[in-house]
């Protein structure tokens, strides 16, 4: 079967490169006879696949050596909490809510301490950034946080809120590895990586040394603990192994590509085609302010519910799936990460400029 063109917006589509080899080594992993889903975490063989893998995201990030890099499971969400329990130590934190996932992270603090939204979009269905520049940041605020790529809206931080000197943590899911960061700034990164980065089960946390210590909130459960995974090199238990080597096969082919600066090069022309197209449409529109636009994520509407889903259905019956947008939102969005290739796109235009003009 051909494959299609997946719009999703995790998971999502994966080099096929990166899934090619999967395949030839899904039986016996270098020689070992057994796939990496059969090996032991404790391997030599596994040791190599994960310290390798941290090794080259160390390298890609440029990730200074003061910063661990962990690979957990639960998903972003289970971060929401990990994050409070672990860095609530005057139990005060402040939040920046530009979409659902800041606001489900922002929910989920409050159970542990006094979490307060300094900055919110929702005024405007969160289509936009919030002024950042002079927050009402507090004091005694054990760190702020922001979702940085927000996958539903599709919008973006272009600029770091002023975080009047307290730790920035963010959420960046949809936005790994799109773009160089710089990693000093903030106190966590962290993803899922089901996005851009690899099969869905594994989040990667990359978190100063100086945040991770034995003072957390009292009942914090062990595996909840960013030092007994610090202290263990993501091997207090099994980890998600396969999920893993995933990871670290994505690492090598972002190597391959030419590192983050070239990927964001490819992500800002891959992001013009179809923004150029949408602000010169006379029937698809881009539903989020310019200045804000995500690379990863680019949501759209006709501004007709029927057309909406009349696209939907033609886009899928070629080969174009998962536009729909998300279900608290509706319209399309077409999620365009790292592993969609140029052609996808210059595709997905060629087809909308079709219906555009069967439809206006
Ligand atoms: N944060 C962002 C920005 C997301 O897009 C998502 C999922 O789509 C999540 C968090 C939740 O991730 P998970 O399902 O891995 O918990």
């Amino acid at each position: 079967m051909e494959r299609v063109y997946n719009f999703s917006a995790g998971p999502a589509v994966l080099p096929e490169e990166v899934l090619k080899e999967c395949q030839e080594e899904m039986m016996n992993y270098g020689g070992t006879g057994m796939s990496v889903m059969e090996m032991s975490h404790r391997s030599k063989a596994f040791e190599s696949i994960i310290n390798t893998a941290e090794d080259d995201l160390r390298e890609l990030m440029n990730i200074p050596d003061n910063y661990k890099v962990l690979f957990l499971q639960g998903g972003a969400s289970l971060q929401f909490a990990m994050i409070p329990m672990n860095l609530m130590k005057n139990k005060v934190a402040d939040y920046i809510i530009t979409g659902q996932w800041a606001k489900k992270a922002f929910e989920e603090a409050k159970i542990y301490g006094d979490a307060v939204a300094v900055a919110s979009s929702a005024d405007e269905t969160f289509s936009y950034i919030p002024d950042c520049s002079d927050l009402p940041i507090r004091d005694n605020a054990d760190y702020v946080y922001i979702c940085e790529n927000n996958t539903i809206y599709g919008t973006k931080f272009k600029t770091l809120p002023n975080t009047k000197g307290k730790t920035l943590v963010a959420d960046v899911s949809s936005c790994f590895l799109s773009e160089p960061v710089d990693v000093s700034k903030y106190g966590i990164i962290y993803g899922g990586v089901q996005k851009n980065i690899g099969p869905a089960g594994t989040v990667i946390v990359i978190i100063r040394e100086d945040l991770i210590t034995e003072d957390v909130l009292p009942g914090t459960p062990t595996m909840m603990k960013y030092k007994i995974h610090a202290d263990n090199k993501s091997l207090y238990n099994t980890p998600p192994a396969y999920g893993i080597y995933v990871c670290g096969k994505v690492f090598k082919w972002l190597k391959a590509q030419g590192g983050l600066g070239v990927m964001k090069e490819k992500n800002e022309k891959k992001a013009g085609i179809l923004y150029d197209f949408l602000d010169n449409s006379k029937l698809f529109k881009g539903t989020v302010r310019k200045k804000d636009r995500s690379l990863m994520n680019v949501p759209f509407v006709t501004g007709n519910e029927e057309l909406d889903a009349k696209f939907i259905k033609e886009a899928q019956a070629v080969g174009f799936v998962n536009l729909k947008g998300h279900r608290s939102v509706g319209g399309m969005r077409a999620s365009i990460y790292n592993a969609m290739p140029i052609e996808g796109v210059e595709k997905l235009v060629e087809f909308m400029k079709k219906f555009e003009a069967e439809n206006l």
